[in-house]
C-alpha cells in the first residue's frame, strides 16, 4: 500500500502517524482490520525460528541432559585502551605448552583455547581473541551469547578509566561474572590496592575485602600472576556457572570471525556451543552454507572434530558469514542451502526497506530539495572489524538535520560493484585494512566517488564525523 493511504487509514482509526514512524503491533492489527487484512507481526528472531522449524530444527536446544558434559569457560578480555588487553591475550596464549610441543605457529583466528591445571586436573579455557567490548556488544546485539566470563583488565599504574567502566557495565548488564586482572604490576608506581578501592564503587568488591569478585595482580610482560589468573577464571566458573553442554548432538554455535582467504576461500572461525562438529558435516552459518572440508585449530593443526567451547576454523563454506551469525549442522547439503537462500532473501528485503528514505510527510518537501544523508559502504578485512566499525559509526551523534546510513558492508577488497553502488550522491566508500581493485579505482576516479582507506578505527570515526559536520548547513 502507499504510505499516504496507510496514514489516512490510521488517521481514521484515530492515530496520528507520519509515513515512516513505526507503529505498535496493536495499531497494525487495527489497521489490518480496517483494510480487511489479518496482520501478524513477526520479529526477525521469530521468523528465523519458524524457518528452522520447517526443517525440524531448533537452535539453542540442549537436548537430553544425560548427554551433557562439562565444557571449558569462554572468556572475553575487556578494559581501557592501553591497559594491556592485547599483551595479556598474547601472554596467556603462550602458556599453552601443548601448543608449543605441537610446533605449529599460533595464528590469530579470533579465539584460542589453552590448557592449564587446577588442583591436579587438566582444564581448558577458551579466550576470544578480539579484546574490547565492541565485539562483545555486537555479538550480544545479534543474540549470540558467547562469553561466560569477562576478564576486566585495569592497569595498576593508571586506574579505572572510562572504558573500564563501560566494559564493566556491559558485563554486568549481561550478567556475566567478572574477574579483574590488575595488570602492569611490574611497573613503577603500580598501585593495585587503589584499583581494588576504585572498583568497589562499581560493585566489584575484592574477595579479600569481603566481596565475591576475584582480583588477580598480573604482569603481561613478566608473566607474573598468569597462572593465578587462569585459576581465578576456573574458580569463578565453578562457583558461579554450570558449564555443561551436549556433546552428542549435531553441532551448533556462533561465528567468531570470518574472512575470504586467497587460497582456501571463505574461512570462518566458529565456536562450537553444543554438539560435536565434524569434517564432512553440512552446515549453515547465517546466510552462508557448505560442507566442512577441514577443521583447523589455532595452531593450524587439522582436527577431526570439535566439541563445545572449542574454537575452530571451518573451511568449505561457499561464502563468508558475519561475526555473530549462528551456525548449525543439518542433515544434508540441500537443507543448508535452502536455509541460507531464505536468509539471504530476507537480508535483501531488509536492506531494501532500510534504504528507502525514512522521512516524515512534513519533511518531504524539504528533504526532496536537500538530501542531507550520508551513505556509507564499508569494506574490511574481516567481518568482526566491519561490524565494529559500523557499530562505532552508528554511535556518532548527529543532529536531526543529517543522517548516516550504511547501505552496504562486506568482507574483501572494494570491488567495481561497490563503486557502482556508490554512484549516487553523498556516498563514501570505506576500505578498512583493504584496498580497491584496479577496475574499482578506475571507476571511482572517473566518477569522482569518495573512497577512503583506514587501518585505525579512530581515524575512520573522526573523519566521518567531520564529513557529517560539513553537511550541516549554516542556519539563518
Ligand atoms: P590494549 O590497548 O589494552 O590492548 O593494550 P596493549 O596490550 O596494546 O598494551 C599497551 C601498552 O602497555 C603496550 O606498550 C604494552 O607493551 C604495555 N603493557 C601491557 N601490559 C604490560 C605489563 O604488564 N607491564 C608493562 N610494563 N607494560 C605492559
Amino acid at each position: 500500500a502507499q504510505p499516504a493511504a496507510l496514514v489516512t487509514a490510521l488517521f481514521h482509526l484515530g492515530e496520528m502517524v507520519t509515513a515512516t514512524q513505526s507503529v505498535n503491533e496493536d495499531t497494525l492489527q487495527l489497521l489490518g482490520a480496517e483494510i480487511g487484512w489479518n496482520i501478524e507481526v513477526v520479529s526477525p528472531e521469530d521468523e528465523d525460528r519458524e524457518l528452522l522449524e520447517t526443517f525440524d530444527l531448533t537452535f539453542g536446544d540442549e537436548g537430553d541432559e544425560e548427554d551433557w558434559e562439562t565444557r571449558p569457560p569462554v572468556v572475553t578480555v575487556m578494559g581501557h585502551v592501553d591497559h594491556g588487553k592485547t599483551k595479556l591475550l598474547d601472554a596467556v596464549r603462550n602458556t599453552n605448552v601443548v601448543a608449543r610441543e605441537a610446533g605449529g605457529i599460533t595464528q590469530h583466528i579470533g579465539a584460542y583455547q589453552i590448557a592449564t591445571e587446577l588442583d591436579g586436573q587438566e582444564r581448558a579455557i577458551t579466550f576470544i581473541d578480539t579484546p574490547g567490548h565492541e565485539s562483545f556488544t555486537a555479538m550480544r546485539a545479534r543474540g549470540a551469547k558467547v562469553t561466560d566470563i569477562v576478564v576486566l583488565v585495569v592497569a595498576a599504574d593508571d586506574g579505572v578509566m572510562p572504558q573500564t567502566v563501560e566494559a564493566l557495565n556491559h558485563a554486568q548488564a549481561a550478567e556475566v561474572p567478572i574477574v579483574v586482572a590488575v595488570n602492569k604490576v611490574d611497573k613503577e608506581g603500580a598501585n593495585p590496592a587503589k584499583i581494588r578501592q576504585q572498583l568497589t564503587e562499581y560493585g566489584l568488591v575484592a574477595e579479600e575485602y569481603g566481596g565475591d569478585t576475584m582480583f588477580v595482580d598480573v604482569s603481561a610482560v613478566t608473566r607474573q600472576g598468569l597462572d593465578d589468573l587462569l585459576a581465578a577464571i576456573l574458580l569463578t566458573a565453578d562457583a558461579a556457572l554450570d558449564l555443561r553442554a551436549n556433546t552428542e548432538m549435531d553441532a551448533q554455535g556462533v561465528v567468531i570471525d570470518a574472512k575470504l582467504d586467497r587460497g582456501r576461500g571463505p574461512v570462518a572461525t566458529v565456536l562450537v556451543q553444543r554438539g560435536t562438529l565434524r569434517v564432512g558435516d553440512s552446515l549453515v552459518a547465517g546466510d552462508a552454507f557448505g560442507r566442512v572440508r577441514s577443521l583447523l585449530d589455532e595452531h593450524g593443526a587439522k582436527l577431526k572434530e570439535a566439541t563445545p567451547a572449542r574454537p575452530v576454523q571451518v573451511v568449505g563454506l561457499t561464502s563468508v558469514p558475519r561475526a555473530g551469525d549462528t551456525f548449525l549442522v543439518v542433515e544434508e547439503d540441500r537443507v543448508a542451502r535452502q536455509i541460507a537462500d531464505r536468509r539471504q532473501a530476507r537480508i535483501r528485503n531488509a536492506q531494501n526497506a532500510s534504504m528507502r528514505k525514512r522521512i516524515s510527510l512534513e519533511d518531504l518537501d524539504a528533504a526532496l530539495k536537500e538530501n542531507r544523508q550520508l551513505n556509507l559502504i564499508i569494506k574490511g578485512d574481516n567481518s568482526g572489524t566491519v561490524e565494529a566499525l559500523e557499530d562505532a559509526l552508528m554511535k556518532i551523534e548527529v543532529s536531526d538535520d543529517v543522517s548516516l546510513r550504511v547501505i552496504h558492508r562486506g568482507v574483501g577488497a572494494i570491488s567495481k560493484s561497490d563503486i557502482d553502488l556508490a554512484l549516487a550522491d553523498d556516498v563514501i566508500v570505506i576500505g578498512f585494512n583493504v584496498r580497491a581493485e584496479g577496475q574499482a579505482t578506475e571507476l571511482a576516479n572517473r566518477e569522482g566517488v569518495d573512497v577512503r582507506y583506514y587501518s585505525v578505527l579512530y581515524s575512520a570515526i573522526e573523519e566521518i564525523e567531520a564529513a557529517l559536520k560539513g553537511m550541516l548547513k549554516p542556519e539563518f
